[in-house]
């Protein structure tokens, strides 16, 4: 199988390693080398590398049926915005339509009866993201034109006809065209009932020198930004002139949301390596990073797992971690579950130097300050 290119980068020669003089067994394949990490500079974001094992394509479990070995539930979740966050509906609306009579123009955010709302597709979309930027999973859910893409990792297709079932990890879990995955993921929805309006800058697009296609012109690594301890909301810019943007329908820093993550027929490492995503590692804690304004800091929402429900399975329960009797899953016994799942998704399905790379860059809490100007 193909892998990219190692991206061209200033190195000094390497001495000879002299373990790789020994010959290698044969029955085993020579591990892949792995993939460079991109240079970003001073961007607002980092790359995490492909994995140079390219991909790895299987056949998904199925929904037709409750697998008494695989897992199902429901995960209750608590995300709280740790900065500014925003979720556009898409509206520019005038101040005096959304109660706002002292402000021309707003731009909305989604919200029911004056709760803010995070759509479950917007985070399906994040954690499909980081999942796929953790496993062998190919390059699908992307803006990137299709000849970007390195020969080997692009998006998976079912072919019933033509009896093409195998698709990767990401797809198996999340979906592909033609397969609907067995994850879902509802709408999130805020606490309490105040939205807040403030400035939002506007964002620049890509610059012209895009460390994304680093890979003789080929996609070098999957996006992500990094957090900042605080969203930029300042209208004057460094240089003391007025910034270009308009007034957001936000939701504050500490605002929470609530929401519960469907699962059917995971496999435990599937399972974990969600966990690892929602932040639930200790060797690797991370958050989430949501909606607009990402590169100037919005969107960090931390994710505590409140509760594990498993719907009684009268044979063959799988009881290893649960109490016989109950479905519920609070508290350490809920602990104990997530770090055992975690250890088989880092054991059997995460990349290590993949989980490397995301978590350096998803690391939270950070000290990391978001950029003032443009970037
Ligand atoms: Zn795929």
């Amino acid at each position: 199988m193909a892998t990219p290119q190692p991206i061209k980068k200033p190195s000094r020669p390497q001495p000879p390693d002299p373990s790789q003089k020994r010959p290698r067994p044969k029955s085993e394949a020579a591990p892949a080398a792995p993939n460079p990490v991109p240079d970003t500079g001073d961007k607002p974001y980092g790359l995490v590398p492909l994995p140079a094992k390219g991909i790895d394509r299987q056949r998904p479990a199925g929904q037709d049926q409750f697998r008494p070995k695989l897992m199902s539930g429901k995960l209750h979740l608590t995300l709280t915005a740790q900065t500014a966050s925003f979720i556009a509906s898409g509206v520019i609306a005038m101040g005096r339509d959304v109660q706002l009579p002292r402000v021309d123009l707003v731009k909305t955010a989604v919200h029911q009866e004056n709760k803010l709302i995070i759509p479950g597709s917007s985070l399906k979309g994040v954690v499909r993201s980081a999942y796929e930027a953790l496993t062998c999973s190919c390059l699908c859910k992307t803006k990137v034109r299709r000849e970007k893409i390195p020969e080997g990792y692009s998006e998976c297709k079912i072919n019933a006809k033509q009896k093409k079932f195998d698709v990767c990890p990401a797809c198996r879990v999340f979906g592909a065209m033609g397969w609907q995955g067995l994850v879902s993921f509802p709408d999130a929805i805020g606490q309490s009932i105040d939205i807040h309006v403030e400035f939002m800058q506007s964002l620049y697009g890509p610059a012209p020198k895009n460390p994304m296609y680093d890979n003789n012109g080929k996609v070098s690594g999957r996006k992500f930004y990094y957090h900042a301890t605080q969203s930029v909301s300042s209208k004057k810019a460094p240089d003391g002139k007025d910034k270009k943007g308009l007034d957001a329908q936000k939701a504050k820093q500490g605002c929470i949301f609530k929401t519960a993550l469907q699962f059917k027929n995971l496999t435990e490492a599937e399972l974990g390596t969600i966990f690892v995503i929602l932040g639930q590692d200790e060797n690797h804690p991370m958050a989430l990073k949501v909606g607009g304004g990402k590169p100037i800091g919005m969107g960090s929402l931390s994710v505590k797992v409140e509760l594990l429900e498993k719907p009684a399975i009268p044979k063959n329960r799988y009881t290893r971690y649960i109490l016989p009797e109950s479905d519920f899953l609070v508290g350490a016994p809920l602990q104990a579950f997530m770090q055992t799942a975690i250890a088989q998704a880092q054991t059997n399905l995460i990349e290590p130097q993949q989980m490397q790379e995301l978590a350096k860059i998803l690391a939270w809490p950070t000290q990391n300050a978001a950029p003032e100007g443009m970037y």
